[in-house]
């Protein structure tokens, strides 16, 4: 049997079919039938221990493999998507921020309304990220300048400013 070991210093979720995912290529690299992971909780000062066997750890990951493989598949937007290096320009994720303004922000309960401004944020996030790449690259969105300022002493870092009115004229 081999064991994994994973510290999480955020909060908990399912990181059931990430731990597939690590436990499967253990066992094929160490040519074993079942893994003990150990998920470590810092911030709670806890930890979870299973086991899975090479059986359930494939079912996992090949299911998964072939969604992502699927040439009809649709993007869904869901919890994941703070990770997701498309968030700023994935058209799902924006047309559920549209649909989220109009209706959520409306809703009277504080928790909807927070659920709603974080699915929000994950993509206004992301746009700011891709604007901040491109203009890396030499494309400054109208209207911004890219700044570059020394960040602890010698090291350089840019970032994107709205330009004032009298530096448009
Ligand atoms: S941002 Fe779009 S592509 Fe990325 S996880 Fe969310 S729905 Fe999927």
């Amino acid at each position: 049997m081999v064991r994994l070991f994973d510290l999480k210093t955020g909060g908990k979720r399912d990181y059931r079919p990430q731990m597939a995912f690590y436990a499967l290529g253990l066992m094929q690299k160490y040519d074993e039938e079942e893994c003990e992971v150990h998920l470590v909780y810092s911030r709670y000062r806890e930890s979870e221990v299973y086991r899975i066997n090479r059986g359930e750890a494939e079912e996992i990951v090949y299911h998964i493999e072939s969604l992502v493989k699927d040439p009809n598949k649709k993007e869904t937007p869901c919890d994941y998507c703070n990770w997701c290096a498309r968030r700023g320009s994935c058209s799902a994720l924006t047309d559920m921020a549209k649909v989220t303004i109009k209706e959520d922000f409306d809703c009277k309960a504080m928790g909807e309304k927070l659920d709603a401004a974080h699915k929000v944020a994950a993509w206004a996030d992301g746009v700011k990220k891709d604007a901040l790449a491109a203009a890396r690259d030499g494309e400054v969105p109208e209207g911004y300048c890219l700044v570059s300022r020394t960040v602890d002493g010698d090291k350089k870092t840019t970032y994107l400013r709205k330009k004032k009115r009298e530096e448009d004229a």
